[in-house]
């Protein structure tokens, strides 16, 4: 994998602090942003022809989780990274506060059921990790009980990987003061008021919690099979090509090809 793709990488075996990671950083890219367009533009053509090829083989399922703070910019890469792949073999999976049948089941049942089938691609709009995020800043579960959640998803993730799941895990880093700014803008834009809701203000005072709780999830549970990547996400064109850069050599590295069917040599369609 390219310097520049691995750079985001959350190695296991460190200890990750996201007070390292600069939200603002567009180091890996260096020229006009014309050319950032460009390179866009041509990625964006490549993981189409990638996603075709991985619904044709049929062989592999590619799991995308996307976590992000409120305002992080979780749809707007669904919209602009995934724009023009086929929606068939596509699928986003967003995971909002528990159903009553939900919190009937252990965490994870709801997860599992969304989990990607051979040739598919799923997203997951937040995910199983809000089990260790919100949970823990809201104390919805004792200490005890979430705690033991890091080596639960470890080992869940693992399994999925061991039987055949690609997994990438993206936390979308922005700043607090950028929040700021972005929810003013939500407040001030009338087609995008709806976004805003007064419970974003709350969620925003426990911006401390939500990075403490953030920095211990990536360093616990990125791993060679299920690596998180810390995306700087402050500037949205820098967010998209790194991830977009990302998912292009992620899926390359599959090395799949399309299926060749049985002899048809001289087969003519009439
Ligand atoms: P949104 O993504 O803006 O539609 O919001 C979804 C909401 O669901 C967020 O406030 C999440 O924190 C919340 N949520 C997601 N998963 C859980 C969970 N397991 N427990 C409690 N709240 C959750
Ligand atoms: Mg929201």
């Amino acid at each position: 994998m390219s310097a520049s793709v691995d750079r985001y990488r959350v190695r296991p075996g460190q200890r990750f602090r996201l007070a390292d990671c600069d939200p603002e950083d567009n180091s890996t890219f260096d020229g006009e942003r014309e050319a950032a367009e460009a390179e866009f533009a041509a990625l964006n053509d490549r993981l189409e022809a990638l996603q075709e090829l991985l619904h044709a083989e049929g062989r592999h399922r590619v799991l995308v989780v996307l976590q992000a703070m409120d305002t992080g910019g979780k749809d707007g890469v669904i919209r602009k990274v995934f724009e023009g792949v086929n929606p068939t073999g596509v699928r986003v999976a967003s995971f909002k506060v528990p159903t009553a049948p939900e919190m009937a089941r252990d965490y994870l049942w709801r997860a599992h059921q969304q989990v990607p089938a051979n040739g598919e691609l799923v997203i997951f709009n937040r995910s199983h990790y809000e089990d260790l995020l919100v949970v823990r800043v809201h104390e919805l579960a004792p200490e005890k009980r979430w705690r033991r959640r890091f080596d639960h998803i470890q080992a869940w993730e693992q399994m999925l990987a061991d039987e055949g799941t690609t997994i990438v895990k993206f936390f979308l880093h922005i700043s607090k003061d950028e929040q700021r700014q972005r929810l003013q803008d939500r407040l001030d834009d009338p087609e995008k008021r709806w976004k805003f809701s007064l419970g974003d203000l709350k969620e925003r005072e426990r911006w401390h919690d939500y990075q403490a709780a953030y920095e211990e999830v990536i360093d616990r549970t990125s791993t060679d099979s299920a690596p998180w990547y810390v995306i700087p996400a402050n500037r949205k064109w820098y967010r998209d090509l790194v991830i977009c850069r990302i998912l292009v050599a992620t899926l390359e590295s599959l090395d799949m090809t399309f299926p060749q069917p049985a002899d048809l040599t001289g087969v003519v369609v009439t």
